[in-house]
């Protein structure tokens, strides 16, 4: 542990040294320069160890891999009963890296075992010299990245196409589907529809992605109109964050477009449906129905109190939410509740899960809708907006938004085609 200790505090004088120079002459740059030069891999000066990336192979243990290096098993015991209280490398996963940390004598000898169980966590075992081991994070890099297109088909496919990694992409979309979640229909998006979006994305190791830390800015081009979400602090106290568009509106509403994240619309509200099955008379649907897998999460789509959970031959198992005196949703056929009579729940949350419960032909979602006791159909509805930006927070707004508007319309949109 001292040495690590010894390791930081080095970096810490050799950035306050950094800082003082820069302060006041002009030879910094150089004096940078070949301070950058020392480069560290877990904590070992690259220039004067040797390292060996390998992977765990079927029914390698610590001792094997060790012993395979010539150190013997007394030594390994001591090591490991050591360090048993700050690492374990009993349970090495098939297919997981690890490194050999060598010196580069003229024997080299192994200096230190590097098990990387995941993308950013790594445990170190020192085994000459002193012996001493520890658990750590791989620090993180960050970079701000765009991506843009055209949806051809569904704006899942469509970032699958630029050669993200698919764990990125997913969570790309997801974002980008929540951050919209208000404003576009996502089962209505258009042939056609081009969007692009600025987004941090950490890394470690300077190239291996980890995960999406924000979304700076996006923009969607939809039925031909403009809207772009900026992420902006509007409470600095509370430290809320939301997403404005250009005109400094809030892009949340109190209601979500819809109670699934994703799926399709299997039918609309339709006050004149008629049904083959009833002799083709006229049997008004007056709810939308969204088709999606049976067990896809059915989200509340607003905040409210839930007044019934039951149960009739016609609508199955269904939840209905009380939101306030004005509106109320009902949610059908699910395969099982989440919720009880009288909970609150947030928008967003959980209700239950879609299923065929009831008189249904496929797993789908009958989602219902009453405004002042009278059911219609959400999507004709001006929804409540959620609450505006405070005035006086306007006019920085618009002057703090002016830089990553022109980063973001100077992103290219890519065509299918280009890809
Ligand atoms: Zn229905």
């Amino acid at each position: 542990m001292n040495k690590r200790i010894k390791y930081y505090c080095f970096f810490v004088l050799i950035y306050v040294f950094i800082i003082f120079l820069s302060s006041c002459n002009s030879e910094i740059n150089e004096i940078k320069k070949e301070e950058d030069l020392i480069k560290y891999k877990y904590g070992y000066d690259e220039s004067k160890y040797l390292f060996e990336e390998k992977k765990v192979g079927k029914g390698d243990t610590f001792g094997d891999i060790l012993e395979g290096q010539g150190i013997d098993y007394p030594e390994i015991y001591k090591a490991i009963e050591k360090t048993k209280n700050d690492v374990d490398f009993r349970k090495l996963k098939i297919g997981k890296p690890y490194t050999l940390i060598y010196t580069k004598d003229s024997i080299r000898k192994l200096k230190a075992f590097v098990y990387q169980p995941s993308i950013e966590e790594y445990s170190l075992i020192q085994l000459r010299d002193s012996i001493y081991a520890y658990k750590d994070k791989k620090e993180r890099t960050y970079k701000d990245l765009s991506a843009s297109g055209t949806v051809y088909n569904s704006l899942y496919e469509n970032l699958g196409e630029q050669g993200l990694e698919p764990k990125i992409y997913v969570d790309l979309t997801n974002r980008l589907a929540d951050i919209y979640a208000w404003t576009i229909d996502f089962f209505r998006i258009d042939k056609g529809d081009q969007f692009k979006v600025i987004y941090t994305q950490a890394f470690v190791d300077d190239t291996i992605p980890v995960e999406i830390t924000k979304i700076k800015a996006a923009y969607f081009l939809h039925k031909g109109a403009e809207r772009y979400a900026f992420e902006y602090e509007t409470d600095s106290i509370k430290g809320i964050v939301e997403y404005l568009d250009q005109d400094a509106k809030n892009l949340r509403r109190a209601f979500l477009q819809s109670p699934i994240k994703f799926g399709s619309i299997s039918s609309r509200y339709n006050l004149r449906r008629r049904i083959a099955y009833y002799g083709n008379r006229i049997r008004p649907h007056k709810g939308t129905d969204f088709a999606a897998p049976v067990g896809t999460p059915i989200l509340s789509t607003a905040n409210g109190t839930i007044t019934e959970v039951s149960y009739t031959r016609a609508n199955g198992r269904y939840v209905k939410v009380k939101h306030n005196n004005t509106y109320t949703t009902q949610y059908l056929h699910m395969r099982k509740s989440n919720v009880k009579v009288g909970q609150f729940i947030e928008q967003g949350d959980v209700i239950g899960w879609v299923g065929m419960t009831g008189n249904t032909s496929g797993p789908h979602v009958c989602y219902r809708f009453w405004k002042n006791g009278i059911q219609v159909d959400p999507f004709k509805q001006k929804l409540p907006e959620a609450k505006p930006i405070k005035e006086s927070l306007k006019k920085k707004y618009f002057s703090d938004i002016v830089l990553i508007k022109s980063e973001l319309d100077s992103v290219i949109i890519k065509n299918k085609t280009s890809i």
